[in-house]
């Protein structure tokens, strides 16, 4: 947590306790942390997370990249300093929804392995599940589903992730999805499978 810039701050602590927050909702809060490539399947395979989390009585919530980018984050650009501070601020959102009880489902590229760590260290133990979508470069340039990474190649583009600004993959992901084996529905199953076999989702 950084350090706040009045004096005359501190952290309220309410009366609910997390254990009776996850016995309301059925499950604990969490933070489901996606990192990929552009175009690896992030927000695909997150929002079918979601999907599925709500189907079952779940809170869940996508944070998707561009529409942080509209509002919270509009001021910033993608230089070095700005993308960690877009992660850094959406980090801090993604803690409050969790300690409200959230399974938040968070889809950015986040290529710095030190940003995320930082994330991870924000959250309490098994609350930050890191799930690497790991899709090769050729796979996620076939892709394209916005077109960024042709006009990218265009030179239209500059600092893109795995081309010329560098993408840091986890070393122990939670979760590791190979999506070039898998359907978007396998790969989602695969995220709630751990969410049942770590005691993040209660019965369904
Ligand atoms: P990201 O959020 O990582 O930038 P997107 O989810 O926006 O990626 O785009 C991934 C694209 O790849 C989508 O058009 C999706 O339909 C497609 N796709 C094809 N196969 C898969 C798969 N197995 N898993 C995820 N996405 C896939």
């Amino acid at each position: 947590m950084g350090a706040p810039k009045g004096d005359n701050l501190t952290w309220h602590v309410g009366e609910i306790e997390k254990d009776a927050r996850a016995a309301a909702y059925g499950h604990r809060g969490a933070v489901l942390w996606f990192t990929g490539l552009s175009g690896s399947g992030k927000s695909t395979i997150g929002h079918r997370v979601e999907r599925m989390l709500v189907a079952r009585g779940a809170f869940a919530y996508v944070l998707d990249g561009d529409n942080i980018r509209h509002g919270l984050n509009s001021d910033l650009g993608f230089a070095p300093e700005d993308r960690v501070e877009n992660i850094r601020r959406i980090g801090e959102v993604a803690r409050l929804f969790a300690d409200a009880g959230a399974l938040v489902v968070s889809a950015f590229i986040s290529p710095y392995r030190a940003d995320r760590d930082r994330i991870r260290g924000l959250l309490g133990d098994g609350e930050f599940v890191e799930v690497f979508v790991d899709t090769p470069l050729e796979v996620c340039e076939a892709r394209d589903p916005k077109g960024l990474y042709k006009k990218a190649r265009a030179g239209e583009i500059q600092n893109f992730t795995g081309l010329d600004a560098p993408y840091e993959a986890p070393t122990a992901p939670e979760v590791h999805l190979r999506t070039a084996t898998l359907t978007v529905d396998e790969a989602a199953a695969q995220v709630i499978r751990y969410l049942e076999e770590h005691n993040v989702l209660g019965e369904s």
